[in-house]
């Protein structure tokens, strides 16, 4: 029976490139196959990077009730297949906070505070003694470079950048920085995109203590393009919020190159968010210097106000 790999939904590059990255190693060393697969669209930015280094789209895969499954870039069953309780986990590779899946049998768990799923692949293959395949070295070191904002996330660590180094050097690219800032400019293109397409396009929803939090991240060069735009973008949290029943949507436009984030707040409770972030809103937004990053910056303050 064969093994699916794959991340969380609204897949992202980590989430894909990881699939990609995890099968190829389990298919050297196990005797089970395993497929790269995903939950949803890929955006513009993971097509970039297969485009790039000759990328395979893995399948998508939306139902896994009695499949065998390997997960990637995250643990916590709201960002699964609605299913995904009636799979049989075999694994995980993540770099985030503990889900709530668990397991009736004993799994693999390869899981790091780090920059991104993929370096922790990459310390997979350096354990196994696998050889990373050109191509496939270069998904990874995008993956990294997107996830680490370049190495400017404070999620960034030293084995993140040693392991872009190294797998820059596989790939046979020189200047991966450069690289990197097409593939941001390729990631922050917003022409065309309605307000629900940007909300979403990097979403997740968090349950925090039986509330529903959605945090959507806009990761762009610029992101006074997107001014003329923000009253329609709040205008389309609202309706989010209305839809799925949340008690807060955060919308956080990241400035890479300022270093920091818009926040955009629709919540049954303000003072929530002003609390979490130590700020006050105005007309629903506050600058936040420095946050760059969801995982670290974002859900350890916002959680402790629920
Ligand atoms: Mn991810
Ligand atoms: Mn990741």
């Amino acid at each position: 029976m064969s093994v699916y790999v794959f991340g969380h939904r609204n897949p992202d590059s980590d989430s894909i490139v990881g699939a990609i990255s995890i099968a190829y190693l389990k298919n050297q060393v196990e005797d089970e196959e395993y497929i790269p697969a995903r939950q949803g669209d890929i955006s513009a930015e993971t097509q970039f990077i297969l485009d790039k280094f000759d990328g395979e789209l893995p399948v998508l895969k939306t139902s896994v009730a009695g499949e065998k499954v390997f997960l990637v870039d995250d643990s916590d069953s709201l960002l699964f297949q609605d299913d995904i309780k009636e799979a049989t986990i075999l694994g995980i590779v993540d770099h985030h906070k503990l889900g709530d899946l668990t397991t009736n049998a004993p799994l693999e768990m390869w899981v790091r505070p780090i920059g991104c799923s993929n370096t922790v692949v990459y310390e997979m293959y350096k354990s196994y003694g696998v050889e990373i395949p050109k191509n496939i070295a270069g998904m990874m070191m995008l993956a990294i470079l997107s996830d680490t904002v370049i190495f400017k996330s404070p999620t960034c660590t030293k084995v993140d950048t040693k392991a872009v180094k190294e797998l820059a050097a596989i790939a046979g690219v020189e200047d991966y920085k450069k690289l990197a800032m097409e593939m941001f400019i390729v990631k922050s293109a917003v022409d065309g995109a309605s307000a629900r397409d940007l909300n979403t396009r990097d979403y997740k929803e968090f349950n925090m203590n039986d509330s529903k939090v959605g945090v959507g991240q806009l990761e762009m060069v610029d992101i006074t393009v997107l001014e003329p735009r923000e009253e329609e973008l709040l205008e389309d949290m609202r309706k989010m919020k209305e839809e799925n029943g949340l008690h807060t949507v955060l919308i956080l436009l990241t400035d890479i190159m300022k270093e920091g984030s818009k926040l955009l707040v629709v919540s049954d409770d303000e003072s929530k968010i002003e609390a979490a972030f130590n700020t006050k809103l105005e007309n629903h937004k506050a600058w936040l210097d420095k946050v760059l990053s969801r995982k670290k910056q974002v859900i350890p303050f916002v959680q402790p106000q629920f």
